[in-house]
């Protein structure tokens, strides 16, 4: 027996509060996300989530989070036909973190899993199987197992694994809906690392290689449980005409699958995420409601209520609502050029390190006290704490000139950023707080929840083998 391929919800599992979505970019909204943060950093200083003895720690602004779900909600509302059922399935990859997963629940966004820990996060934050997509190049048989078994969306990445899915469908009986992902072959953006659509792309089935097409067509035909088509065309750096490409191109197959199969065996398009996210202002573009009317304008079958949609955004839904503040332990100059030593480098925001000019990241400046810095900008390098000389978030960046004491807080560092703790020389990984802040309330209370503990040095040596110490010794 296959997949009763039992439909979407399409009402979230919890409904929003009626007020309407913070419409960023609107420049109110973006005024109030800048003084949320000087808000909250104020307040961390003040409550002593950083300090002397704890020099680094991630922020999260909830309301901000909230805010985009919002967004990202009303966007694809607007476009598609009333009852069509849309999941939002939120990257986990982009903040492994139960009580954002669980706070984006609550606003009726699901989870896009794409390991056995991704999963157990999604689990743990009671996301559920119906809300949840199992999207990895390299699933387990295990992982499989358990996806069947679960009832979640499962997307296939090659021949292999579906001849896998062949034979657990075969031997149990599964809810979970099952699709294959292709690659349209759309080309790739400016950052190569992050093109999932390129000539050789390591995802899905390559549509434009020659007989792909025709097996994929098979492939349904063959499998009458079969139906949903994946795409996922790129990340950061992917222009919005290119990843609409993609999404075209794979409506297309789907069109031609259910026309050879004569019915509307494919019910369900899950288009991926990745929208680009503005590094360079609180400007918030572009726009989930661009990326939808550019779609629907590109893809206008799509949104007609034929089909059910799935969406897997990370980057847009998270990065900007993310700082890091980290101390200044120390200032110096060296050859004539000023440097700031702080304890935000490569542990915390690795691609800004290693890829620098990919990965650009505005830094503000605040005093002992946490508050706004000012004065004439000095050209000065922004270092981490750890040793190699490459370790500089920015280098001769015009900042106020900062002093020891001084905090430097590195902006839109919410997602693939503090979340994901790199163990060079052996750095804790710092504490993460959420924060709720009233920003029309001048020196008003900033309410922290704790979503990730500072990590201590003895874990730390736990973590190294601490417990096993003579393990080589006695082989
Ligand atoms: C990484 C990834 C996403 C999310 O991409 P963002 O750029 O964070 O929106 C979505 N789907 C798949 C399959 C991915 O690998």
């Amino acid at each position: 027996m296959g997949p009763d391929n039992s439909a979407l919800p399409s009402t979230p599992p919890t409904a929003l509060p009626s007020a309407p979505p913070t419409a960023l970019p609107d420049p109110a909204a973006r005024r109030d996300q800048a003084l949320r943060r000087d808000q909250a950093v104020r307040a961390a200083v003040e409550q002593g989530l950083v300090g002397p003895d704890l020099p680094l720690a991630g922020l999260l602004d909830v309301a901000g989070i909230r805010a985009s779900a919002a967004a990202l909600r009303a966007a694809f509302d607007e476009v598609t036909a009333p009852g069509t059922p849309v999941l939002h399935a939120f990257a986990v990859k982009a903040a492994p973190l139960v009580p954002v997963l669980r706070l984006l629940a609550a606003a009726g966004v699901g989870a896009e899993v794409a390991s056995p820990g991704e999963l157990a996060l999604a689990r743990a934050a009671g996301t559920p199987p119906t809300h949840t997509v199992l999207d990895s190049p390299a699933k387990t048989p295990a992982e499989l197992r358990e996806a069947l078994a679960l009832g979640i969306a499962v997307n296939a990445d090659n021949a292999q694994e579906l001849a896998r899915i062949d034979a657990l469908v075969r031997s149990a009986p599964t809810r979970s809906p099952v699709g294959i992902r292709v690659n349209p072959q759309v080309g790739g953006g400016a950052i190569e690392a992050l093109s999932t659509a390129t000539a050789t792309s390591k995802f899905g089935v390559p549509l434009r290689d020659e007989g792909a097409r025709e097996w994929l067509v098979r492939a349904y035909l063959d499998r009458p449980w079969l139906t949903r088509l994946h795409t996922h065309s790129g990340s950061q750096g992917m222009p919005l005409e290119l990843m609409a490409g993609g999404v075209a191109a794979t409506y297309a197959l789907a069109e031609e699958i259910n026309a050879r199969a004569g019915r509307r065996q494919i019910d369900t398009l899950d288009i991926g995420g990745g929208l680009p996210v503005n590094f360079a202002s609180d400007e918030e573009t572009p726009t989930y409601a661009d990326y939808a009317r550019l779609l629907r304008r590109e893809v206008p079958g799509l949104f007609d209520g034929r089909y059910g949609l799935v969406t897997e955004f990370g980057r847009s839904l998270l990065a900007k609502h993310g700082t890091l503040l980290a101390r200044v332990e120390y200032v110096k100059s060296a050859g004539g050029r000023g440097i700031a030593l702080t304890h935000a480098g490569v542990q915390v925001a690795t691609r800004t390190v290693y890829v620098p000019e990919s990965w650009p990241l505005r830094i503000a400046a605040y005093d002992a006290k946490g508050r706004p810095k000012s004065g004439p900008a000095v050209r000065q390098d922004i270092a981490g704490p750890a040793c190699f000389a490459g370790d500089l978030l920015a280098r001769d960046r015009e900042l106020p000139p900062l002093e020891q004491g001084d905090y430097v807080a590195v902006l839109d560092t919410g997602a693939y950023c503090f979340a994901h703790h790199y163990s060079y020389n052996s750095l804790v990984r710092p504490g993460i707080h959420g924060f709720v802040a009233d920003p029309q309330e001048a020196g008003g209370t900033v309410r922290f929840g704790v979503v990730r503990e500072p990590q201590s040095v003895a874990e730390v040596v736990a973590e190294a083998g601490g417990g096993v110490r003579d393990a080589l010794r006695e082989l």
